[in-house]
């Protein structure tokens, strides 16, 4: 691993993005297979919309879920049917609706009575009837999740307190099928009992709905909220501790009437490609500054916002970064910083590595997942770091311009 980190960023040159195909395919299949085949696995492409990727993990992910026509655009052309594609996002566009439902988009996840009734009428005019899940918000989220979205205001989804009013509503529009539930209220969380207790809030959130629906749910989506360890300190989920803790309750609500039929499927982005990518950049000069060393990288902020702590994190925690290659064993306190002409721009404060040197190269792990495509490309125009995925004994350039524009709307 950490020869070819070396041997890609000499080849392809630095910063870059380096991806494993292998890790990305163990994932999916830990997740089958740790569940015993209960859930069907969605992806949310605003994880990591490289197309190689959402190319790679056709035959082992069954839907993935878009957030914009944008994303739309990339997994088509990445060979996605339409047919396997679902559309979440509280502020879908009038012409994103109408790009999804025109493009035979499987699922078009409504997130508001505004939306559903929007929706109705331009099916109505195609003549078409499409098949949507209810994204609901639950009141609460237990604690241990890095993201929460539960039990205060949100643009996401209809609130759980007002999910009666709301099926009864969307009973009236024909043109709308309802076909199951969708919830996803927190996320990185690493914690068993907390993750279990979540689903269990969803499955008694479903329990009700159904009990309102005029058709058994044909499927229902647990945003799972399964977390990786960024920092330090973290420890790995124990997937198997969340399957023997949740099993037991899944299978009891698939005995049930109304979901004896109904598919289950987990929701995720991170949990499956995160940990399959590193952030390589290398280091341009050390200074010495006030009693500190300051290693100077050829990226940071601009290529990697959340490892500099400014993608939903309130304080700045460094990221597990590590030195690739030999060099010498003596340790060192760092400040790594980035290229940028700004304070924001730290990958990492205080943090002991092996002793560096200028051509040193600086692997940050986890970053697979909220990587290039969440960060400010465009803040100081240095070139875009080159994406790099590793199948098998091979490397393959799949870098991707971020930057795709719409095509311009007839007039
Ligand atoms: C972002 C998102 C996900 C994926 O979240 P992860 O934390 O990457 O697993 C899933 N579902 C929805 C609706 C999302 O917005």
């Amino acid at each position: 691993m950490n020869t070819q980190l070396q041997s890609i960023a000499d080849h392809y040159g630095t910063p870059c993005y380096v991806y494993s195909a292998d890790a990305i395919a163990a994932r999916a299949q830990a997740l089958r297979e740790t569940f015993g085949g209960r859930f069907r696995l969605r992806y949310a492409a605003k994880a990591n919309p490289n197309p190689a990727i959402l190319n790679l993990i056709e035959e082992q992910i069954d839907t993935i879920d878009i957030s914009s026509s944008g994303e739309l655009r990339i997994a088509l052309s990445a060979g996605w049917p339409a047919a396997r594609l679902s559309f979440t996002g509280p502020g879908k566009r009038a012409a994103e609706l109408e790009a999804a439902l025109t493009a035979g988009v499987g699922e078009i996840v409504v997130e508001s009575l505004y939306e559903a009734r929007t929706l109705d009428a331009m099916a109505a005019t195609h003549g078409i009837r499409q098949a949507i899940l209810l994204r609901l918000s639950p009141a609460r989220l237990p604690r241990g999740f890095g993201v929460n979205m539960a039990g205060k205001p949100s643009q996401f989804g209809v609130d759980e307190e007002d999910m009666p009013a709301a099926l009864s509503e969307l009973a009236k529009l024909r043109h709308l099928d309802l076909q199951g539930l969708h919830i996803y209220s927190g996320t990185q969380c690493l914690d068993v009992g907390a993750l279990a207790e979540n689903w269990r809030i969803f499955i008694e959130i479903f329990r009700r709905a159904a009990a309102l629906m005029q058709e058994a749910p044909r499927q229902l989506v647990f945003g799972a909220g399964l977390g990786i360890p960024y920092y330090e300190n973290q420890q790995p989920l124990d997937l198997r501790a969340l399957a023997e803790d949740i099993t037991p309750d899944l299978d009891a609500l698939r005995a049930e009437p109304p979901f004896t039929a109904t598919r289950l499927a987990l929701e995720l982005g991170r949990y499956l490609v995160g940990e399959a990518g590193v952030y390589v950049t290398r280091v341009l000069h050390v200074k010495h500054s006030r009693g500190t060393h300051i290693a100077i990288c050829d990226g940071g902020m601009n290529h990697h916002m959340a490892a500099c702590g400014h993608l939903g994190s309130v304080l700045h925690r460094n990221y597990r970064l590590f030195r690739i290659g030999h060099g010498s064993d003596e340790a060192q306190t760092y400040d790594l910083v980035g290229p940028l002409c700004t304070t924001l721009d730290t990958l990492g404060h205080r943090v002991t590595l092996p002793t560096l040197a200028p051509g040193d190269l600086i692997g940050v792990p986890a970053s697979g997942a909220y990587g290039l495509s969440s960060s400010p490309i465009h803040f100081i125009s240095h070139d875009l770091p080159r994406e790099l995925l590793v199948d098998g004994s091979q490397v393959r350039d799949v870098s991707f311009l971020s930057h795709h524009a719409a095509p311009r709307a007839a007039s």
